[in-house]
């Protein structure tokens, strides 16, 4: 039987003291070899993530990254979904007041389209002056760095006269989707999000894209939507310039096609969590128990399922997803996150003898796992993946091939490109099937497809290590943007 998550820290706030939070010091952490001892450059940079795990953890490892160069950091954080701060003794982390519970009703994912007009209109005060106080301490703020979310404190910077630089968490691929409503509607083309397309036609000037592909959250209010994507477009447009959590050998193509629209200066630096051993950006506990049970199986034989922080399924697709692994008779390693089925807390609704007779013999179920270094388990031989572009990157660094059941945004894209462009997986075309699940299981485990997209995704592994290494294009690019910000 599985182990059982007890914390899941979204309600913790920071230890920052907050009637003074920008002078709290912290002592360099031991473990942390990368960043101790590296002389400080002088400057200041002040990082503004969105609350979502898949957004906080590559904004943290960027934070890391920079610090590696000298930069002193300070986390700008809403109180819900707050990052540890433990975890990074060597950060200031600095609360922005009033972001506890009125986020904490918003951050269901239906409540998207509020949760952004919220911390776009009624956070940008409260930023201000958080922001107008570090500037006028003694080491100010070189720069500002926030997610491409954070549309509103353009205006802010501006008043400030501090540069802002935009980090965009998805790949280039996917944002060159996110943004199209936007950029073909200025194009004079018909198309717009409000237009729920779901066939196979490519969409003109984003091939290998099909219509079904496109961005596809919030079709109940489609104008709503489009409003806030043109805000995104301006915000970014402003922007200094632009931090990518990719590298160049993967979207050379892409990064063309995009600087055509966005001609600011575009930095991929990535894959960011390569830079440091597996870090601890986590927002939920991790079941390490995962590790050792891995450590009971050969080599390429597991395959690990998780479906990220944020996708629910309904009951009726949970029961497809244990059934397909059930006829699979693959071992597998499946983070059941609580919640995320329509209705369920956590696991209630599979069928009884369901944990004896197959979890049991093969199989373990976690509440969240160390992912990374799962993926980095020799025992781990598939990821049937959500296609969250964390998850996709964490698995191409690990040369692990994948089956993609993307729900909502760039997932979509990602799948598409694993399995169509990459040729790194398979794309789960009908939902959540068990007779289609148990065949794209063994195609990726079992038969000789699955070993050439091995042999492909080891490839691309080979090209993520080269590009981190000096002279590589993601360490270049670091480089590039230290001097680029040193340059303000
Ligand atoms: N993750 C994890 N444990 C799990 C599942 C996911 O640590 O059991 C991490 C994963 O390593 C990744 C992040 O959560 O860094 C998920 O980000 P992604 O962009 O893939 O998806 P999102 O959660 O934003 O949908």
């Amino acid at each position: 039987m599985s182990n059982i998550i007890s914390t899941i820290d979204f309600n913790s706030t920071t230890t920052c003291n907050q009637s003074n939070p920008t002078h709290q010091t912290h002592p360099h952490n031991p473990m942390d070899t990368t960043t101790a001892g590296k002389p400080s450059n002088g400057h200041r940079l002040v990082f503004l993530p969105l609350p979502y795990q898949g957004h906080v953890s590559p904004m943290l490892q960027l934070a890391n990254i920079l610090h590696s160069k000298g930069f002193s950091i300070t986390i700008l954080h809403t109180l819900f979904n707050s990052p540890n701060p433990t975890n990074y003794p060597h950060f200031t982390f600095l609360p922005i007041p009033g972001t506890g519970d009125e986020l904490h009703s918003l951050i269901d994912l239906k409540n998207i389209l509020r949760l952004l007009n919220y911390i776009n209109a009624d956070l940008v005060d409260p930023i201000r002056v958080c922001l107008n106080r570090l500037m006028l301490e003694e080491d100010g703020v070189a720069c500002l760095i926030t997610d491409v979310h954070w549309f509103g404190t353009q205006s802010v910077a501006d008043d400030l006269i501090l540069p802002r630089i935009v980090h965009r968490t998805s790949n280039i691929s996917s944002f060159r989707s996110f943004v199209a409503p936007v950029l073909l509607r200025d194009k004079g083309s018909v198309r717009g999000c409000d237009e729920e397309v779901k066939s196979e036609a490519s969409v003109s000037r984003l091939e290998p894209l099909k219509d079904k592909d496109l961005p596809k959250f919030l079709p109940n209010d489609p104008e709503g939507k489009y409003k806030i994507l043109e805000l995104t477009v301006k915000g970014i447009k402003q922007a200094r310039a632009l931090i990518w959590n990719t590298f160049k050998e993967l979207e050379e193509h892409e990064l063309e096609a995009l600087s055509q629209d966005f001609p600011n200066p575009h930095f991929l630096i990535g894959p960011f969590h390569k830079f440091f051993p597996a870090s601890s950006s986590s927002l939920l506990t991790q079941d390490q128990e995962s590790l050792s049970w891995l450590d009971k199986h050969p080599p390429n034989s597991v395959l690990y399922v998780s479906f990220g922080s944020l996708v629910r399924v309904e009951e009726s697709q949970f029961l497809e997803i244990a059934w397909g692994l059930a006829n699979s008779k693959q071992p597998f390693l499946w983070v059941v996150r609580p919640g995320s089925v329509e209705g369920s807390e956590w696991l209630e609704c599979l069928p009884d003898g369901f944990l004896e007779r197959i979890v049991e013999g093969r199989g373990y179920i976690v509440k969240w796992a160390p992912q990374q270094d799962v993926l980095a388990h020799p025992a781990t031989g598939g990821f049937w993946t959500h296609s969250g572009w964390n998850s996709t990157l964490e698995s191409i660094c690990e040369g692990v091939p994948m089956i993609c059941s993307p729900s909502f945004g760039d997932q979509l894209l990602n799948a598409r490109y694993v399995s169509d462009v990459w040729k790194i997986g398979v794309k789960l075309e009908n939902g959540f099937e068990r007779g289609e699940i148990q065949s794209a299981i063994k195609k990726v485990m079992a038969d000789e497809e699955g070993l050439e997209f091995r042999n492909k995704i080891v490839n691309i592994k080979g090209k993520v290590n080269f590009c981190l290494k000096k002279g590589g294009s993601s360490y270049s690019s670091l480089e590039d943007l230290v001097n680029y910000i040193l340059s303000f």
